[in-house]
């Protein structure tokens, strides 16, 4: 019923020679089995990684090759861009395009997120797998429930598992799976050289959300499209970005004053970063991302938490704006 957490780092050789498992850098049975898991949901080979930037650079270091030019969703999260920036001395281009519509021609791989966090913008899928580059998507927002990027013509599926997947705000773990057997053949010799592998005790909590996601993304979805109704309705609110699925909204008030005025008087839901978890949270974007984002930018995410219940301490917050 339960997988069991096996913590060895080194596994005895079977007649001499390595088995399964040998070493815990280059995998182990904890891993193995929630990777097993999450690649059925997504329908292609899982790998996991010690975060989700972890699975991201790997993609750009194992896959590309200096001078080559990645087309980035716009809008799309902060800490991705920053990635690409930091490996700039390295030879990796970077340009942004609008993933509502068709990447821009010449580049090496395409880069979109479903939604993209936080303007909750959706990518055209067909106009993406129509081109000849590879296409990897970040569904960390959307969760294979809501959107199967290998179903809709991408090449792989990223996903900081830190979020919905594990769901708890207590495992940090990113992941990727690959339509092609030859991706994953690459980007697990790269992990096991470079060694951005996850513990067995992170793996097992990946197990363990796994089994709820379901239900969590079902309840932070209803709560999220009523929140962003109510939002809707409200005077204090000029934006309300939410794509129809999913716990993860944002919305805008007059200034960054104002956002900072209800992201500190919420009481129910805590201010702070992440998203994904039980507990709804919400903050201010700007603090991270500068004038990227509108200055009264507030991200939410929708936790299990009473709906109404909810409600009303937005409500009571957004009076203090
Ligand atoms: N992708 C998205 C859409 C995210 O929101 C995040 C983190 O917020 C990441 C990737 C990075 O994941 P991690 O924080 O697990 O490294």
């Amino acid at each position: 019923m339960t997988a069991p957490i096996d913590r060895s780092t080194t596994w005895p050789y079977v007649d001499g020679e390595p088995g399964a498992f040998s070493y815990s850098r280059y995998s182990g049975p904890t891993l193995v089995e929630a990777e097993r898991r999450l690649g059925e949901l997504d329908g292609g080979e899982a790998l996991l990684f010690s975060s989700g930037m972890a699975a991201a650079t790997s993609i750009v270091l194992a896959l590309l090759a200096p001078g080559q030019t990645v087309a980035l969703a716009e809008g799309g999260y902060y800490g991705t861009g920053v990635m690409l920036d930091e490996l700039e001395r390295w030879g990796v281009r970077k340009v942004e395009f609008d993933q509502t519509g068709p990447p821009p021609d010449g580049v090496d791989l395409v880069w979109l997120e479903a939604p993209s966090n936080p303007f909750l913008t959706m990518p055209d899928f067909e106009a993406a797998a129509a081109h000849p580059a590879r296409v990897v998507c970040d569904a960390t927002a959307a969760t294979p429930l809501h959107v199967r990027p290998l179903e809709l013509g991408c090449d792989i599926a990223l996903h900081s598992a830190t979020k919905y997947l594990s769901g708890h705000d207590d495992a940090l773990l990113g992941a990727t799976v690959c339509a092609n057997p030859e991706d994953n053949a690459r980007l697990r010799e790269f992990r096991m050289r470079t060694g951005p592998v996850p513990a067995a005790d992170t793996a097992w909590l990946l197990l363990r959300g796994l089994q709820t996601l379901e239900v969590r993304v079902a309840r932070q979805t209803a709560t999220a499209l009523l929140i962003a109704e109510r939002l809707r309705g409200h005077a204090g609110v000029t934006v309300v970005r939410h794509p129809g699925f999913g716990g993860l909204l944002s919305f805008d008030v007059t200034d960054a004053a104002a956002a900072s005025r209800v992201e500190t008087s919420t009481q129910l839901v805590v201010n702070k970063t992440s998203l994904g978890g039980v507990v709804s949270s919400i903050e201010a974007r700007a603090r991270w991302e500068g004038d990227r984002v509108p200055l009264g930018l507030l991200r939410l995410s929708v936790g299990l938490e009473d709906p109404d219940e909810l409600w009303a301490d937005l409500e009571h917050a957004l009076a203090q704006a």
